[in-house]
């Protein structure tokens, strides 16, 4: 039996492995468009490699109910060690090697493919195949080859200099594939207003997604401002969402917190106020100050009344943004859509060509910031390596 996977991302890797590992004799083969393999995993994490999650709270995915009944029973930390590769979590839920070194990582899985006898060809760019009856011919820039069976574990579209450009899609629309329209996701964002003066500053809030005076989603983080927009964790995050739930004019809304975590209250902000000049030192860095100052169109240098601090309290909390883009996909980190699930059976194969599979995020599944991204390219792959045959 001879297996061909196109993509030596996270998701082809361990689908190689597994393959390998379960069934010994047949021929496995990695088929990388780049230089190299898993230069995702390699710059995963800021180089640290988020490489799961222990929230099993799957309702943080797009398509939560195939998701949860694909990584229902993949243990993230038990499956990792198995391969060599201890786990720690940091930040409560987020799972990273114990060396903190993604290109470890990848070191790791690297040795385990070569172990194995998987075979790699690197520099192969598949550009279409076709299906026979127990066959598939694979179609490359070079040459091509006949396999029994094909994994496609290409990838979106996002930062394309990294390796999954999106260029296999419109083969696969071509072959009677759903695809659900890509987007960017996780991703920073341009807003309405001018936030230029606010270049660098960084500002821990509960950040709010909110439309028409409706919460969309929540979360406690920090927002670091670009020269046109907003970024953070809790931006890329918000930018998913405002896709995936379709949000036509959204506002974000940064709640200032006191002590105990709760919303900065007028009365908590008046005591402060009532006591000093600039009373918006005491939560916000200078500029974001002067930032709110001149929305409030009050004279920082003036001894505020009353008036001016419920004035000035208005603006500050919140400080709201107004979405006009997102960045595109050579500053994202997930595609929010890909190839429907209504086009595979549950074992992932296709539902119209024999001996095709699919894995990871060429996929209509996305996670939020925090490795689930990684659990989803890695969980897919190990269920899929079980049931193929
Ligand atoms: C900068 C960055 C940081 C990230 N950090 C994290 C993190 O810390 N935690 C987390 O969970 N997720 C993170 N992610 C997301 C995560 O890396 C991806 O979701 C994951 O890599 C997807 O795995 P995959 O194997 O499905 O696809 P990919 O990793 O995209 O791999 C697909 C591979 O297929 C190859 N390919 C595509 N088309 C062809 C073709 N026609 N012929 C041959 N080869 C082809 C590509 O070159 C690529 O190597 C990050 C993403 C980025 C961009």
């Amino acid at each position: 039996m001879k297996i061909a996977i196109i993509g030596g991302g996270p998701s082809g890797i361990i689908a190689a492995i597994e393959i390998k590992k379960r069934n010994p004799y047949f021929e496995v083969i990695i088929f990388e468009q780049k230089d190299s393999l898993g230069k995702k995993i390699k710059a995963s994490g800021n180089g640290r490699c988020n490489i799961g999650n222990l929230n099993y709270n799957f309702s943080v995915y797009k398509n939560e109910k195939i998701v949860e009944n694909i990584l229902h029973d993949y243990d993230q930390e038990e499956y990792l060690k198995s391969l060599g590769i201890l786990t720690k979590t940091l930040y409560d839920d987020y799972l990273y090697p114990v060396s903190e070194s993604a290109n470890n990582v990848l070191l790791i899985l690297m040795n385990k493919l070569e172990e194995l006898g998987v075979q790699i060809k690197l520099n192969a760019k598949l550009i279409d195949y076709d299906t026979k009856n127990d066959t598939v011919n694979l179609f490359f820039s070079d040459g091509a080859i006949v396999v029994d069976r094909v994994i496609f574990a290409t990838g979106g579209k996002s930062s394309p200099n990294l390796g999954s450009d999106g260029a296999l899609f419109p083969i696969f629309e071509k072959h009677g594939y759903k695809i659900e329209h890509l987007n960017p996701g996780l991703t920073p964002i341009r807003v309405k207003e001018n936030v230029k003066a606010l270049f660098g500053q960084r500002l821990k809030a509960l950040v709010s997604l909110e439309e028409n005076e409706q919460i969309i989603h929540q979360e406690v983080g920090e927002v670091l401002f670009k020269k046109d927009g907003l970024s953070g964790i809790v931006i890329m995050n918000i930018s998913s969402q405002i896709i995936n739930k379709g949000c036509k004019n959204p506002k974000i809304n940064t709640y200032l917190l006191n002590n105990e975590g709760s919303i900065l209250s007028f009365d908590d902000f008046k005591i402060v106020a009532l006591d000093n000049k600039n009373p918006l030192l005491t939560f916000v860095s200078e500029s974001i100050s002067n930032y709110v100052y001149e929305l409030a169109n009050i004279d920082k240098n003036k001894f505020l009344d009353e008036q001016d601090i419920k004035r000035l309290f208005s603006f500050l909390n919140p400080l709201s943004f107004h979405y006009l883009s997102a960045y595109d996909f050579d500053s994202s980190q997930v595609s929010l859509g890909g190839i429907s699930f209504n086009n595979l059976d549950k074992d992932l194969s296709s539902k119209y060509e024999n001996n095709v599979y699919f894995i990871g995020e060429v996929l209509d599944v996305d996670g939020p910031c925090g490795g689930y991204n990684l659990r989803w390219a890695i969980g897919s792959a190990l269920y899929l390596s079980k049931n193929i045959k």
